[in-house]
Parts: C-alpha cells; sequence; structure tokens
C-alpha cells in the first residue's frame, strides 16, 4: 500500500497475524503517534529508552524499525487540517501493532474525540489496562504490594455508545412518550434519557479475550465485574453470557466459584482458572481493602473506565499506568494519561505510563526479555529515588530530574 505522507522504514518488515497468532519477524515495523502536549517529550525519552532496551535484549540481533504515524495536531499540520487522517488508520491495520502518546479533545463541542474514533473505527473492542506496583513507587495503600490486577474494559458498548436524547427536544419527547404510554415506564417529566445496549456478542468476545489472557499468562482467576443486582438484563447479562463463554468455550481448563464449592470443597483444582463475579460497587472497596484476592477483571465500558483509574491511583496513579486498545487483530498500545498542555514542551513530566505501554508492546510481540529488563531498571531507578516532579513531590529526600533525565536514568541501569 502506497501512502502520502507515512514514510514505512526501508529496513525491517511487518508482523503478520493469523488466527490471533502473531508471527513477529527480527526487525519489526511498529507504528507510532508521538501525540499533542507532552506526547512529544515523552515520546522521545520512551523510543531511546525501548530502543536501548532492545540493543542491550538481543545485541543487535533484533531491533525495531520505527514508522511514525499522525494523529492530532501533528497530523492536523500534515494533512491540512484532517487531525484523524484515514491513511494512518490503514497503516496501523497494516502493521497490527502501535503505540500512541495522549491527543486532545476539546469539552463540550469541536471534534469527537480521537481516541474513542480510533477505537470505534479500529473495532478495539477491549481496553486492557495491567496495573501492579513497582517498589519505590509512592502509594497511599499499606500494602500497594499487593495489587497486581489487569482489567478488561469493553470499549464498544454500554452508555457511552452515544445514544442520548436531550432534554427538551423533539427525539426525547418521542422516545418519552413510547416509554409511558407502550412501556408503562414511569420517569420524571423532562428527563434526559440513555440507552445502555449490552450484548451477548460484545460481553462474550471481551470475556473470551480476558479468559484467554489468563490462561497464557497463569494468572489464578478471571472476575466478572457488574451490578447485575440492579440492571438485570443489562449487566445481568453480561455476567450471564460471560459465564456461559467460559464454560462453553473453556470447559477442560476452568472451574467456577459455583463449581470450587459444589464439586471441590473450595479446594482450587490443579492447573485450573477461576472464574467468578463481584458486583461492581464491593469489588471497589475490595480493590482497596483486600487486592489480593482480584486477577484478571472483566467488565462493561462504565465500571471499567471507573475501575481501571481508582485502581492506577493505589500504585502511582495515571502518571504510571500503561494501556492497551486492542480488537483480534489489531493492538493499539497507548498512554492512559492526557496531554496535560500546561507541561507542554517542558521536558518535565513522568513518561511512565507510555512506557510500560511499551512494556505492554513487547510482551505482546513476545519480547519478554526488553520487558523484564525495563522493569528491573525502574525498580532500580526508584530505589535511587530519580524521578520525575510529581513523584517527588510524594517522595523525602527525591532527586527531581526531566522526562528525558529519567530516560538517561533509566538507561544507565540497563
Ligand atoms: P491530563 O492531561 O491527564 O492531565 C491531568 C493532570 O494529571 C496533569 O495536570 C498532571 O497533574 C497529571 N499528569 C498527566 N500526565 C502526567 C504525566 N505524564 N506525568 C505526571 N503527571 C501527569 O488530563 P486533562 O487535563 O483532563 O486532559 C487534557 C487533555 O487530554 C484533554 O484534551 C483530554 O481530552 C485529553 N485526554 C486524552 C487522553 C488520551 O489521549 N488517551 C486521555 C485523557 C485525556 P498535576 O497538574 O497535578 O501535575
Amino acid at each position: 500500500m502506497s501512502y502520502q505522507h507515512i514514510r514505512m522504514p526501508e529496513t525491517g518488515s511487518k508482523i503478520t497475524i493469523s488466527n490471533g497468532k502473531l508471527t513477529v519477524p527480527d526487525q519489526p515495523i511498529l507504528g507510532f503517534v508521538e501525540g499533542d502536549g507532552i506526547g512529544p517529550d515523552i515520546t522521545a525519552a520512551c523510543l531511546r529508552v525501548w530502543d536501548s532496551a532492545v540493543e542491550k535484549a538481543y545485541g543487535g540481533k533484533r531491533k525495531v524499525s520505527w514508522c511514525e504515524l499522525y494523529m492530532g495536531e501533528k497530523a492536523a499540520g500534515i494533512y491540512g487540517g484532517d487531525y484523524f487522517p484515514a491513511e494512518t488508520l490503514a497503516a496501523i491495520k497494516e502493521l497490527g501493532v502501535a503505540i500512541k502518546g495522549p491527543l486532545t479533545t476539546p469539552v463540550g463541542g469541536g471534534f469527537r474525540s480521537l481516541n474513542v474514533s480510533l477505537r470505534q473505527e479500529m473495532d478495539l473492542f477491549a481496553c486492557v489496562r495491567p496495573v501492579r506496583y513497582y517498589s519505590g513507587v509512592p502509594s497511599p495503600l499499606r500494602k500497594p504490594e499487593e495489587v497486581d490486577v489487569v482489567i478488561f474494559r469493553e470499549n464498544t458498548e454500554d452508555v457511552y455508545c452515544g445514544i442520548e436524547y436531550e432534554s427538551g427536544t423533539p427525539e426525547n419527547a418521542k422516545l418519552a412518550k413510547f416509554l409511558r404510554e407502550e412501556m408503562g415506564c414511569e420517569f420524571f417529566e423532562d428527563a434526559a434519557l440513555g440507552i445502555k445496549p449490552i450484548s451477548p456478542f460484545g460481553s462474550r468476545r471481551l470475556v473470551r479475550k480476558a479468559i484467554q489472557y489468563a490462561l497464557d499468562h497463569n494468572r489464578e482467576s478471571v472476575t466478572l465485574v457488574h451490578k447485575g443486582n440492579i440492571m438485570k438484563f443489562t449487566e445481568g447479562g453480561f455476567r450471564n453470557w460471560g459465564y456461559q463463554l467460559a464454560k462453553e468455550e473453556f470447559r477442560d481448563r476452568i472451574v467456577t466459584e459455583e463449581e470450587l464449592w459444589d464439586d471441590h470443597g473450595g479446594k482450587m483444582p490443579e492447573g485450573k482458572l477461576l472464574i467468578k463475579d463481584r458486583i461492581a460497587d464491593i469489588t471497589f472497596q475490595l480493590l482497596q481493602l483486600r487486592p489480593a484476592e482480584f486477577d484478571v477483571l472483566a467488565t462493561m465500558n462504565l465500571n471499567g473506565d471507573y475501575l481501571s483509574d481508582a485502581v492506577a491511583a493505589e500504585v502511582g496513579g495515571i502518571g504510571i499506568a500503561p494501556g492497551a486498545n486492542v480488537s483480534d487483530d489489531v493492538a493499539v498500545f497507548e498512554a492512559t494519561h492526557g496531554t496535560a498542555p500546561k507541561y507542554a514542551n517542558q521536558n518535565k513530566v513522568n513518561p511512565s505510563s507510555l512506557l510500560f505501554s511499551g512494556v505492554m508492546m513487547f510482551e505482546h510481540i513476545g519480547w519478554q526479555e526488553v520487558a523484564d529488563l525495563i522493569n528491573e531498571a525502574f525498580v532500580k531507578v526508584m530505589a535511587d529515588k530519580t524521578v520525575t516532579y510529581d513523584f517527588a513531590r510524594l517522595m523525602d529526600g527525591a532527586t527531581e530530574v526531566s522526562t528525558s533525565g529519567f530516560a538517561d536514568a533509566l538507561i544507565a541501569k540497563f
């Protein structure tokens, strides 16, 4: 495929995907989008760290060929005002793996969120957020080392679908009339109305991904998080379809919590994955009080949005939490924080969220040695208390460094 502004690197070759399995060459082409605001600062720092870790791990035998792709303000400059160029989407599809910095979204008007557009256009139906503790990172918990969860948030359904009718509009009046007169519903006059679609298809493919991940990574349990006690057919449906899918497609490898007690006397059989479910509100509480009880979590869009940030706050906040949006064919890794415009071009912020999104990316392509090197170097740098401003203000005796200085400190530990 030929592109107008994107330059595919001359060295390196593309990753191929067949039946969900990646074939990764020794010099894969990976896409990156720098992002807006603090995006250029953190991307430049991370590219140096990633390349250096790859070099250290494989001594030149493997190497990434980076391909810059454009979205957001940089794209608008290059493509005559187009913030979301079609060829960027095409290139991400062609490469199958990309990483991106944050992108600006105007509040209450302007163009639609580029992140939401990207997820919808490419049907990136699962948002994956691993949240774990790194020794030395400031945390409000007494035992932060017990936090080690991976949240799978459904990305395409729920109240986020945008099926909403503003109070006082003819569309709202039409729907309200139908609901009152034909469905016997009762609600206050002029209520704004929203629809919450949760489907078997959407629920099953998300739970499938979560279970497959848990099996591939030797995790102990998958918890389906829902408010099915109140929203019986939507959130309750998610729970029921999740259990159904687990039994239909993973029968030999899983045990449900009910089976654990009915058939196994509460003792987990060797080598099996536990599938359980919890109500969302108690999950929020337990993730603070007894985080060790959770491992992989699978949930719908709204619960997942809140849960991801709440858990991330327990172990260092959004400056460090990584994430990815994935389908069966494409994975886009991304910093989970925004563009923090007040810090743009100051070489000041923490690059760790993007850095660890890169760690996820290297794990995704099977380059575990690179991921391990970065994780180990990070712990050493934390032990030295060499940190960016956000952690420095939470630590006694820290040495505050810039974004690029933090990258240098990591590289020095390889
Ligand atoms: P934000 O950019 O995440 O920044 C909020 C605050 O979080 C910052 O002021 C800073 O806190 C802290 N922070 C964020 N990134 C940090 C980092 N790398 N290191 C250290 N601290 C960091 O959220 P926002 O101000 O609400 O949003 C700004 C823009 O980003 C909006 O246009 C929004 O739509 C967009 N956004 C994009 C994404 C995405 O692309 N995935 C996600 C969220 C928001 P202190 O002020 O306390 O230092």
